[in-house]
C-alpha cells in the first residue's frame, strides 16, 4: 500500500486519544475514515470537523464488547464507502491495581474490551479485508511485549490480542491479508484517567507526567508508516525497541527494570 489515500480505514476507539488522532491524520491524508466508539456525540463532532476540512468520514456508535454493534460498524463502512481496506482495533481500557487486591470483574472487563473487542471487529470485517487484501492493525502496547506490574489484566489482554492476530495472519498467509501488531509506549491520552482501579472504579487522574509522553499524533503517523510498509510489528520509541531487544537476551533483567520503573510511580500499589 503506497498511501492511505482513497483507502477506507475503520478505527475503533476513535472518540479520544490515539484513535481520534488516527482518524484526523488519516482523513487529512485522503483516507475515508469510519469512526467507532461508545460516545456517538463525540464521533459525530469529529466526523463533522473532518468533513468541514474536506475529508470523508462516517461514524457508528459501538460498544466493541457487543458483537452485533461491531457488525453494525462494519456495515456502516461498507454501506458508506463500498469496501474496507484497513481495520484498526484500537479501542481499549487500562487498569492499575495489584492482582492481590483486584476484583476479578476488572480483569474480565479488560479482556472484554481489549481482546474480545478486537475479535468481534475482526470477525465481521475479515471477509471485506480479504477481498481488498487489506490490513488489520491491533493497537497493543509495550505491556503486550512484557508483563507490566500493576496491569495484569491489561498485559494479559494485549498478549491475547497478539496471539489472536498472529494466528489470523498465518491462517491468511495465502490470501494477501496484512496483520500488524503496534506497540506504543506511554502516550498522552485519557487512558490513565479512565483506567480501572482494584474495585473497578475509574482512576480519574494520571500517575505520570503526560507532557513527557509521545503524542497521539506521533503514534498515528508511525502506525500509518507501518501499514504502508506492511510490517508485522510496529515499535515506536526507545522503550518499545529496548523492551523487544532486552527480552530476547536478558528477560530476568527486564523483570527487574519493569519493577523498578513502575514502583517509582506516585501511589504505586507496590514498592
Ligand atoms: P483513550 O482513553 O484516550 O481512548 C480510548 C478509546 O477507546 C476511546 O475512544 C473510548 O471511547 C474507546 N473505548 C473504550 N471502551 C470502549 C468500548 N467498550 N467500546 C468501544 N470503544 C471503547 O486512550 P488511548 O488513546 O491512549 O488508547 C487507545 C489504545 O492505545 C488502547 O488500546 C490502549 O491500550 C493503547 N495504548 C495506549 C497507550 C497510552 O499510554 N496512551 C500506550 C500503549 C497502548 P468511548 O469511551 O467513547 O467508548
Amino acid at each position: 500500500m503506497k498511501s492511505l489515500k482513497n483507502k477506507t480505514v475503520v478505527i475503533t476507539g476513535a472518540s479520544s486519544g490515539i484513535g481520534e488522532a488516527m482518524a484526523r491524520e488519516y482523513a487529512a491524508a485522503g483516507a475515508r475514515v469510519v469512526l467507532g466508539a461508545r460516545n456517538g456525540a463525540k464521533l459525530e463532532q469529529i466526523a463533522a470537523e473532518i468533513r468541514a476540512q474536506g475529508g470523508r468520514a462516517a461514524w457508528c456508535a459501538v460498544d466493541v464488547t457487543q458483537p452485533e454493534e461491531c457488525a453494525a460498524l462494519v456495515r456502516t463502512a461498507v454501506d458508506t464507502f463500498g469496501s474496507i481496506d484497513v481495520l484498526v482495533c484500537n479501542a481499549g481500557i487500562s487498569m492499575r491495581a495489584l492482582f492481590d487486591d483486584v476484583e476479578l470483574d476488572v480483569l474480565h472487563r479488560l479482556m472484554d474490551v481489549n481482546f474480545w473487542g478486537t475479535v468481534n471487529c475482526c470477525k465481521y470485517a475479515l471477509p471485506h479485508l480479504q477481498a481488498s487484501k487489506g490490513s488489520i492493525v491491533g493497537i497493543s502496547s509495550v505491556a503486550g511485549l512484557h508483563g507490566l506490574p500493576g496491569r495484569t489484566g491489561y498485559s494479559a489482554s494485549k498478549y491475547a490480542m497478539t496471539g489472536f492476530l498472529e494466528t489470523l495472519r498465518i491462517e491468511n498467509l495465502k490470501k494477501g491479508l496484512h496483520v500488524m501488531v503496534a506497540c506504543p509506549g506511554f502516550t498522552a491520552s485519557n487512558v490513565r484517567f479512565a483506567a480501572l482501579t482494584a474495585d473497578g472504579s475509574q482512576q480519574g487522574e494520571t500517575p505520570r507526567d503526560e507532557s513527557k509522553m509521545m503524542t497521539p499524533e506521533e503514534v498515528a503517523r508511525i502506525v500509518a508508516r507501518g501499514i504502508r510498509r506492511r510490517k508485522r510489528l510496529c515499535l515506536m520509541e526507545a522503550e518499545g525497541r529496548a523492551t523487544h531487544f532486552v527480552k530476547k537476551f536478558a528477560p530476568a533483567l527486564l523483570d527487574r527494570l519493569f519493577y523498578w520503573f513502575m514502583a517509582k510511580e506516585p501511589d504505586s500499589p507496590f514498592k
